[in-house]
């Protein structure tokens, strides 16, 4: 594993997330040695195993420090997604406890978070997110219209081991995630599911999203987001071409699908986005959960 310094970690995005209300990014790592098949990160930059090439930003608490406290001063306060390139509780995490020395620089400058994860570890850090939850200031706009600062946010493709296993080979696996969730909720936090990307026929049908949906609430969401798999590049380590590889193991049939779907861009038509957006308002209105973060779109 190598460790780098860095001169600056927090990321200030042109425009808040339309689905996470994010405004900032933080990555403790470079990499993820969870190993996602379908993961947007993917590249010849980290390779086809990217548990080997991974990085650890050793001074970013240092960093995110000084540039926390200059954001303050200016009332530049806004949810900062940790992480939105790397999981935030990798192995490395054991270790090296960036994420938390992160957690505690974020609490001493009272930012909100979102924390983005597939791991069971962020059971570890509930002392710090409970403190965040209670103290965050939010950005202007978002004050008196969202009162929880510290959003914990499970990411799931689908409900099935095997397939999870096949795609996310690094990861814990969909049960173990929606018990971590449901522990974070019964702890008191703001806790949900986001299904991103759903695998075009695979976990993507009503059946499918009903399953998952319904697991997610039983298992104390408060909310669930929905979308869809982007795949790029031709080269050997990008997402497009690992994917194939994945679907010529478990699901051959699908690949001429497949290929019609992204034949022309990285991402399915606008057609395909349209009827998951209208199915999973549908069903997130049937089975009683709210579809998106804010309150806006409960049913
Ligand atoms: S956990 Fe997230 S960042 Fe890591 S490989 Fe999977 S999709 Fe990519």
């Amino acid at each position: 594993m190598k460790t780098i310094l860095v001169k600056s970690i927090l990321n200030k995005k042109k425009k808040r997330d339309n689905w996470f209300l994010d405004d900032y990014t933080l990555n403790p790592y470079e990499g993820c040695s969870m190993n996602c098949q379908y993961c947007y990160i993917r590249g010849s930059k980290y390779g086809e195993n990217m548990a080997e090439t991974l990085s650890v930003k050793l001074n970013g608490a240092e960093v995110l420090d000084r540039q926390l406290a200059f954001r303050a001063k200016k009332d530049q306060y806004g949810i900062i997604a940790l992480a939105s390139a790397t999981d935030p509780y990798l192995r490395a995490e054991e270790k090296y406890r960036l994420t938390r020395q992160f957690l505690e620089t974020i609490l001493n400058h009272r930012f909100p978070v979102l924390m983005i994860t597939k791991s069971e570890m962020i059971l570890r850090d509930l002392d710090l997110l409970k403190e965040i939850d209670r103290v965050a200031v939010h950005a202007a706009d978002l004050r008196g219209k969202f009162t929880r600062g510290a959003i914990l946010s499970f990411s799931m493709s689908t409900l099935d081991p095997a397939i999870a296993s096949a795609l996310e080979p690094g990861a814990p696996l969909p049960q173990q995630r929606l018990e971590t969730m449901q522990k974070c909720k019964e702890a008191g936090m703001f806790v949900g599911v986001n299904c991103i990307p759903v695998l075009p026929f695979i976990s993507d049908s009503e059946e499918q999203l009903t399953k998952m949906i319904r697991a997610a609430k039983e298992h104390g969401a408060d909310y669930i987001l929905i979308g869809g798999l982007t795949l790029f590049g031709s080269q050997p380590s990008d997402s497009k071409v690992l994917y194939r590889k994945f679907l010529e193991r478990k699901f051959p049939h699908l690949i001429p699908d497949y290929k019609k779907l992204y034949r022309i861009y990285p991402y399915p038509p606008q057609e395909y986005h349209a009827a998951l957006a209208v199915l999973a308002t549908r069903l997130c209105r049937e089975i009683g959960i709210r579809n998106g973060i804010l309150d806006v779109s409960l049913p």
